[in-house]
């Protein structure tokens, strides 16, 4: 067991609370710098949940038992006409990035979570790692932890030659009230997780607590996620405010022009079924991300580890992206308590975390394959054409990781 001594984590989103809490339990001096300054809200919205995550979120000191979410049993897709035509049971727990959020910030304590704080690099050295920021001031600690996003500044020193590669299709987000519904979308839609497949699309979506956190039926949302391709030109068009400023890296929802959203509005008329055509209407912010992939080769250097988004960005479809994150972070913390020294603990969670990165990566890829505007090579192509197929759709996007492997080594 390594002695447990000062832990700096870069970002204070999922990826980083999860992991500042696990090493604050396992007796680590640990203290979070988060870049935003005002409290990070909403972000996200829904999050499906899998069993792994809710284990290591006990461990971070998040009461499950007091509830997360909302369950639903079943899945089903619709066709255009609003009939389901497919359905399979598969009961599952959503939740929502502000939830979890909330939860894991409150088991944090205060005085160790320095929002605004923005750290611009590290130095290995023999003494421990320097972290700089960029008010000027420096820390010395036995351990950096990367959870800085897919932007990450800390990859960015590991690996520069590694940037999110666009997929080709962006998802549109939103969410829409319960309680403005009409009885057939609430009766079609509520208690399931639901799908529909326009050629090239996806549209999928579950309900989730309401304001409050209020899961009782008239208080929840339903929450969606609507894939779509867009080609590069279009997408730079997308990510251009009214000013002519382009914001590659992620254009603020207050600086999308309006036509966009106006856009996705009226094309779900023609391509959705009725019930997700209304949820659409009914959303009040619509919002869209771009998807991309993400895999960092080296995930340690030094005293320094990546974790979460950070380390590896998969597609959507496997909704593992918090799950996943906690696991990083889970791993890291067993690796630190079971090998006797630092760089060989690191390397044992590097060889984990990589193979498991890869495998989440790469399913993703498959699933997301005929939605991307351009389809690039054979083996996409024949992904393509296998994730067609409602069934396999239903049964493998967003399933627990025990389910996935299983998908991928019996397909
Ligand atoms: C359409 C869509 C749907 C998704 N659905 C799901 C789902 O159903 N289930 C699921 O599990 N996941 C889902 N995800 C993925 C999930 O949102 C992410 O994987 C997860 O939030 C990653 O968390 P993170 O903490 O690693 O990174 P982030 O949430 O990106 O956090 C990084 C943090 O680091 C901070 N930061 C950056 N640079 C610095 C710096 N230099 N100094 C200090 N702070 C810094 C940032 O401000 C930020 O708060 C989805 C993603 C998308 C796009």
């Amino acid at each position: 067991m390594i002695t447990p001594g000062r832990a700096v984590v870069v970002g204070g989103s999922l990826g980083g609370l999860i992991a500042a809490n696990l090493l604050l339990r396992a007796g680590w001096d640990v203290e979070i710098h988060e870049r935003a300054a005002d409290p990070l809200a909403g972000r996200g919205a829904g999050i499906v949940t899998h069993p792994e995550l809710l284990e290591v979120l006990a461990c971070a000191g998040v009461d499950v038992s007091a509830g997360l979410g909302v369950h639903v049993p079943a899945r089903l897709a619709l066709g255009l006409d609003g009939a389901v035509i497919g359905e399979i049971p598969l009961p599952q727990l959503l939740t929502s990035w502000s939830s979890v959020f909330a939860k894991l910030r409150a088991a944090f304590p205060n005085d160790r979570y320095h929002a605004g704080s923005i750290v611009r690099e590290y130095e290995n050295r023999p003494d421990g790692v320097r972290v700089s920021f960029t008010d000027g001031t420096t820390q010395i600690a036995d351990l950096l932890v990367g959870a800085d996003g897919i932007r990450s500044t800390i990859r960015r020193s590991i690996r520069p030659d590694v940037e999110p590669q666009y997929a080709g299709y962006i998802a549109w987000r939103g969410t829409a009230d319960e309680a403005e519904l009409s009885a057939r979308t609430r009766d079609t839609l509520f208690d399931r997780f639901a799908f529909c497949l326009p050629p090239s699309e996806q549209m999928l979506g579950y309900p989730i607590a309401g304001d409050g956190d209020l899961v009782e039926a008239g208080r929840r949302r339903f929450n969606f996620v609507w894939y779509r391709p867009v080609d590069d030109a279009a997408l730079r068009a997308m990510m251009t405010a009214r000013d002519g400023r382009h914001y590659p890296d992620g254009i603020p929802p207050h600086l999308v022009e309006p036509q966009w959203p106006g856009q996705a509005r009226e094309d779900a008329l023609r391509l959705l079924a009725p019930q997700f055509v209304e949820v659409v209407q009914c959303a009040k912010h619509l919002f869209f991300q771009p998807i991309y992939d993400l895999a960092s080769p080296t995930l340690v250097d030094g005293r320094v580890v990546l974790l979460g988004d950070a380390a590896f960005v998969a597609r959507p479809h496997c909704g593992m992206g918090v799950t996943k994150a906690g696991g990083d972070a889970a791993a890291l913390v067993r690796v630190l308590a079971e090998e006797s020294t630092l760089p060989r603990a690191l390397a044992v969670y590097e060889v984990e975390r990589l193979a498991f990165g890869t495998l989440v990566l790469e399913h993703a890829r498959h699933l997301g394959a005929y939605m991307q505007a351009q389809v690039r090579t054979d083996e996409e192509r024949a992904m393509a054409e296998r994730y067609r197929d409602v069934d396999r759709i239903l049964r493998e996007t967003a399933v627990a990781s025990d389910v996935l492997v299983a998908a991928i080594q019996n397909p």
